[in-house]
């Protein structure tokens, strides 16, 4: 058996003013019983350190809106009310819940709890409206993040063979292609350009510690950041390869830019790559309408690995605003299901990336056809950073966070992969699946929405406009 994979989770506060959904008020009526600080598992409710017969102010960062203070206080004492400044966050995508939850993941690593239960919807749109199939979940104890059995995230990076070939004497012809072995299915992206010297530097650190990657533009790539290249993925156009071969002879991996990647080229850089330093290609192809012919052309044309990057919501980039727009869910779908009529599914490797916000994203994507994901946005929420979407993408870096030591910033990002990887086990566990490569395309797995709303309603609705008419 593999050696199991474990994230060091540690509670990691931030010294910094976070926005959160209530605010706990406690009233002049207070008599100082201390039940509420009895109640409260928590700890929200303590009494002041310097005077100890008086309760200090309620501490909503670590609230988890269960109520039961509120409930139990014998003078009725305690008040919760809506943050308006909290609600102004985000938008229809990046809701403000989502926000507050990375970055209460980001503080201990723990896997979002919601003391009241679960009150949102239960379907919406892009992988909102993707369920997974948790038949399996009936076996708790040996399945998941406190079973005893092994669930493995590692998935591998390059090219693959279809088939083995040998010669007459049953020597193996074939060349079997270098693969790169990553310990979870999530690369890290820079979400912002100019980023402070210490957030960068923990990116690399956090990935390097979690044995993933991150893709940085290479004129990004300082002398400093040099003892990190096993886990820097330099991102250029081809046109640049030359200049920056230095970069180049170090790195594993190297993502160039599908712009300037003509699907004919793709053997010949591949080739200068690799000659340079061994390294794959990653082929970056925006995710624009017409996607599947540009992918299947370069899986044909011996690419070894594509990843399709769509917007920060997760939709398509080109169209009008609007319904038009396909959304990542869907545009895996269809690239993955047309590798598979084209017979090259197997051989070549799909990263997905845009709008990936949360950690049931990941395994949803897998289910959809990629091999695995790239995150960015959630990286920089996790660190306190908030992001506003009208009037148009507006991501704020908290102030302040170019001073934060090092050790802390890293830590906050291994506490986010780390609840993000025990929820990705939860899931496989509730699924049945013990290996992440087998999420791949496992649509035995996925009840799309859209689907069952189709079966169940469709013709019924459809005979009432017949009627209508
Ligand atoms: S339970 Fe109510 S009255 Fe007692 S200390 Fe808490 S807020 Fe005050
Ligand atoms: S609502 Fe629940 S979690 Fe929040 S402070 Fe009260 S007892 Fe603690």
């Amino acid at each position: 058996m593999p050696k199991k994979y474990h994230i060091n989770v540690k509670a990691t506060p931030l010294d910094m003013d976070y926005l959160f959904k209530f605010k706990i008020v406690r009233g002049e009526n207070c008599i100082n019983c201390g039940k509420c600080s009895k109640v409260c598992i928590y700890e929200a409710h303590k009494r002041r350190p310097d005077d100890p017969r008086r309760m200090a102010d309620p501490n909503t960062r670590v609230c988890r809106n269960c109520f039961r203070c509120i409930q139990e206080c014998p003078r009725g004492a305690l008040e919760k009310s809506i943050n308006k400044d909290f609600t102004n966050i985000g938008d229809a995508f990046w809701k403000p819940d989502m926000l507050l939850s990375l970055w209460k993941q980001a503080e201990d690593g723990a896997v979002p709890v919601s003391g009241a239960g679960y009150r949102g919807q239960f379907t919406g749109t892009g992988f909102d409206s993707l369920w997974t199939d948790m038949s399996e979940i009936v076996r708790p104890t040996r399945d998941g993040i406190h079973g005893r059995e092994y669930i493995s995230t590692s998935i591998d990076l390059g090219r693959k063979l279809n088939h083995l070939t040998f010669d007459s004497r049953m020597q193996l012809t074939s060349k079997v292609p270098d693969n790169i072995d990553l310990s979870l299915p999530i690369l890290f992206e820079l979400p912002e350009k100019n980023l402070s010297p210490n957030v960068k530097e923990a990116l690399l650190k956090a990935a390097t510690e979690l044995n993933t990657c991150v893709m940085m533009p290479v004129a990004e790539i300082t002398s400093e950041a040099e003892k990190y290249s096993n886990n820097i993925i330099p991102c250029l156009t081809s046109e640049e390869t030359d200049k920056y071969e230095a970069v180049l002879k170090k790195a594993r991996l190297v993502a160039v830019e599908y712009n300037n990647a003509r699907p004919g080229n793709i053997p010949g850089l591949q080739a200068k790559i690799k000659k340079l330093s061994h390294a794959l290609t990653i082929i970056r192809v925006p995710a624009v309408k017409g996607l599947e012919d540009n992918v299947a052309r370069l899986a044909q044309n011996g690419a070894e690995i594509i990843h399709i990057v769509a917007d920060y919501r997760g939709q398509e980039l080109n169209g009008s605003k609007g319904t038009d727009r396909r959304l990542l869910k869907d545009i895996i779908r269809s690239v993955h299901l047309r590798l598979v009529e084209e017979g090259i599914r197997d051989e070549v490797t799909l990263i997905a990336s845009g709008g990936i916000a949360m950690a049931e994203y990941v395994p949803k994507a897998m289910l959809c056809g990629a091999d695995l994901t790239a995150v960015d946005i959630p990286l920089m929420i996790a660190l306190g950073a908030r992001i506003y979407e009208e009037p148009q993408k507006m991501l704020i870096i908290p102030e302040g966070l170019d001073k934060i030591p090092l050790s802390v910033v890293t830590q906050r990002i291994i506490n986010l992969m780390g609840a993000w990887h025990s929820q990705i086990l939860e899931m496989m566990g509730a699924m049945g699946i013990r290996e992440a490569r087998r999420l791949r395309g496992e649509s035995g797995r996925a009840i799309f929405f859209e689907e069952v709303d189709r079966d169940t309603f469709g013709n019924l609705f459809k005979k009432r406009e017949v009627e209508s008419k």
